[in-house]
């Protein structure tokens, strides 16, 4: 069943001490809040510090990404066995900062993929276009290419899908409402083509805010969002989540 989400991804942001605040601050803001998932993804180093903030609240705990093994000969990489066990339930995978800085592709994501659902852990899979293909009417063909490039590693368990256009990420340029739910809608027919799943839930990301927040939701094409900058100010993260909740 496709079940509204909101992630917040903190980045590379937050000590230790940061990272408690700000969960704490969405936990005491969530309360009372239903029909709606929330998810905080701090950096490896704060997981397990935000897991035990997060203890009984309902609100999931992710990890910002995880290695294509459970465990190896691997310096400086975390597997997705030991962000589950900093209590992570979920993992961003294919983030458009992990395709363009560490050069990673789609074979290598859908690997990531096939080992973290087998881990058991729930993929926030990042997909998403340039300006330039964009700009030359190619964006609706090259995100099914992404949806397709991983399918032989999707399976029938728990999966969610963030539609991220590149120019939108960290740019204060959002994609409007309107171009959102059109490119969300053939997000969708992507993943029923390919992956033959009607139950996956395609959440928008890049940019979002308080104040676009209304923009994106009126037309309920998306199923929620990914929260990059405004996730690390607990009040604009829960406006965002607020707006999702009241729709
Ligand atoms: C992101 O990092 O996935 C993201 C959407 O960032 P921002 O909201 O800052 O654009």
């Amino acid at each position: 069943m496709r079940e509204p989400v909101v992630v917040g991804n903190w980045k590379m942001h937050t000590t230790l001490a940061e990272a408690r605040s700000l969960a704490e601050g969405i936990r005491n803001g969530c309360r009372g809040l239903a029909g709606v998932h929330v998810v905080l993804c701090p950096p490896f180093t704060a997981l397990a510090a935000v897991s035990e903030v997060l203890a009984g609240s309902g609100i999931l705990l992710g990890a910002q990404d995880c290695h294509w093994a459970t465990h190896g000969a691997y310096t400086g990489a975390v597997s997705p066995v030991q962000v589950a066990d900093a209590g992570a339930r979920v993992v961003i995978l294919g983030h458009s900062e992990r395709r363009q800085l560490y050069g990673e592709t789609d074979a290598l994501i859908a690997r990531k993929l096939a080992v973290a659902m087998e881990t058991g852990l729930t993929p926030v899979l990042c997909i998403g276009e340039d300006l330039r293909v964009r700009d030359s009417g190619g964006a609706a063909v090259h995100l099914a290419e992404q949806v397709h490039a991983v399918a032989s590693a999707v399976t029938s368990g728990p999966i969610v899908v963030a539609y991220e256009p590149i120019w939108a990420i960290g740019t204060g340029r959002n994609a409007s409402g309107a171009l959102c739910a059109e490119t969300v809608g053939e997000v969708r027919s992507a993943i029923s083509r390919f992956w033959s799943r009607s139950d996956v839930a395609v959440l928008y990301g890049g940019s979002v805010t308080p104040e676009n927040v209304e923009d994106l939701v009126t037309n309920g094409a998306i199923d929620g969002f990914l929260v990059g900058g405004a996730s690390l100010d607990s009040s604009k993260f829960l406006a965002i989540y607020t707006a999702l909740v009241r729709t």
